[in-house]
């Protein structure tokens, strides 16, 4: 919203510090609290309460086992900026751009990464501290600046700049929670960045992921780390396996500092009236379609990420069946701290939709990297559309891999679902919220450095 935003955009890229937390009432210490967690490229299945057989998650899968856990959860998009946008205002990418039109517009390359979303966009952080919440923001990714919108409603928020260890990040919770919180019902974010590659993980935790037998895996060719993959490449590691045990290494050491910080709030006795959300912007690919990184496409591996509630009024040990979608955590989350659901969000309240309705609703993610395109998923049928008018339909329940493209003999499933991708498209254009646009020459040139090494810049 607009008000709320003027103060954090006057100020610098970086850290910004309002530390002051305005004086709530006794009456506000029965509010309950919120942890929400996103973890940047915590692709789905890496976490063991997801499936993975290796250890690493333990603490993700004891939270799910005394929470909720949302079995198909996508993200809405397959990079950061986008995807953490919508987590946080719980709007599809493209309803924070301006005029699109309905059929997917041509290439062009550099809004995404310049984009920032609309100061008209109501924040969750924005809205819980117009019902009494204190609000602090932590966040390892530098992507996530001030100046694309991200610090709109957050009393304190600080961009941990890379490379940024979640230990890190945690000290500087700790401030925050140093606090005296006890009469304040709070909003904590924090953005983990461990997992986004490059992968270099500390020793003791590469050691517990690390298997001698991945040596003689898949050889990884030096094809795939050119242009802007290049920050990917990890000295000395010669297969797939090798990569993925590095990635596994990351997701595990996060983990513990997640574990660290719960611990933490437990010890202030902050967790007794504590809700917590834990998802990621997007997934992460290890060659499934020919890739390695994110930002590729909106197969599976890229979209799909976990979506964990664990709250005095969630539903302990409790699998979501419903097909899901982090633009869901907004107003489920307004539904578990019994505050008001803005009337405008596109997603549901998980809690109290049933369902068997969210197994057969349809969802769309949506990107404008390398090559634009959107998908559609409804009961077990995906369909992704590019700028070309290109389809490809794939049955999940028999192809989970995406591996045959089905839209030939299936004409007529893929109709049904490009009509409801176009209606999709045409409902857009009415959600539209201005087009806001980064004043690339006025950035922090450490941060443009950053992105640069990550390949942003060249997009
Ligand atoms: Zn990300």
């Amino acid at each position: 919203m607009i008000n709320a935003v003027n103060i954090p955009r006057l100020l610098a890229t970086l850290s910004i510090a309002l530390t002051a937390i305005l004086p709530y009432s006794r009456a506000n210490a029965e509010k309950p609290s919120l942890l929400m967690i996103m973890i940047d490229t915590q692709r789905m299945d890496a976490a063991g309460c997801y499936g993975n057989n290796r250890p690493t998650t333990p603490i993700l899968d004891r939270i799910s086992q005394n929470g909720t856990l949302s079995v198909n959860a996508v993200s809405t998009c397959c990079w950061t900026t986008p995807a953490t946008a919508s987590m946080i205002t719980g709007l599809y990418p493209s309803t924070m751009r301006g005029k699109q039109p309905a059929k997917l517009p041509p290439s062009d390359k550099a809004w995404f990464w310049r984009w920032r979303f609309s100061e008209e966009a109501l924040t969750l952080a924005e809205h819980l501290k117009e019902n009494g919440y204190a609000t602090a923001g932590f966040v390892a990714n530098n992507i996530l600046t001030s100046d694309r919108g991200f610090a709109q409603g957050f009393d304190q928020y600080k961009l941990v700049k890379n490379p940024s260890p979640a230990d890190k990040v945690n000290r500087e919770v700790m401030e925050f929670i140093d606090q005296d919180l006890k009469d304040t019902p709070f909003f904590l974010y924090v953005h983990y960045y461990d997992p986004h590659g490059p992968y270099r993980p500390p020793k003791p935790w590469l050691k517990m992921m690390d298997q001698p037998e991945s040596a003689q895996g898949r050889p990884l060719a030096p094809e795939l780390f050119k242009k802007d993959y290049g920050y990917l490449r990890i000295a000395g590691l010669k297969t797939l396996e090798q990569y993925r045990d590095r990635y596994h290494a990351e997701v595990r050491y996060t983990d513990q500092f997640l574990g660290e910080l719960i611990r933490a709030l437990a010890r202030k006795g902050l967790h007794k009236n504590l809700n917590i959300v834990i998802s990621s912007d997007h997934g992460e690919t290890f060659l499934e379609h020919g890739k390695l990184g994110h930002r590729n496409y909106l197969y599976q591996e890229e979209i799909k990420v976990p979506l964990i509630f664990q709250g005095p009024k969630v539903p302990k040990g409790w699998l979501h069946p419903g097909l899901t979608q982090i633009i869901d955590a907004f107003p489920s989350v307004c539904n578990l701290l019994k505050i008001p659901i803005p009337k405008h969000l596109t997603g549901v309240n998980l809690f109290s939709t049933v369902p068997q309705r969210l197994m057969s609703r349809h969802i769309i993610t949506e990107t404008n990297t390398r090559h634009i395109q959107r998908a559609i998923h409804k009961d077990n049928w995906k369909l992704i559309m590019d700028q070309n008018d290109r389809s490809r339909l794939f049955n999940l329940k028999t192809d989970p891999q995406e591996s045959r493209n089905v839209i030939k003999t299936h004409k007529d499933v893929s109709l049904q679902l490009k009509v409801l991708l176009d209606q999709w498209a045409q409902g857009q254009l009415n959600k539209q919220l201005p087009t806001l646009s980064i004043d690339v020459e006025k950035m922090d040139p450490e941060i443009v450095k950053s992105l640069e090494a990550l390949g942003y810049i060249s997009e």
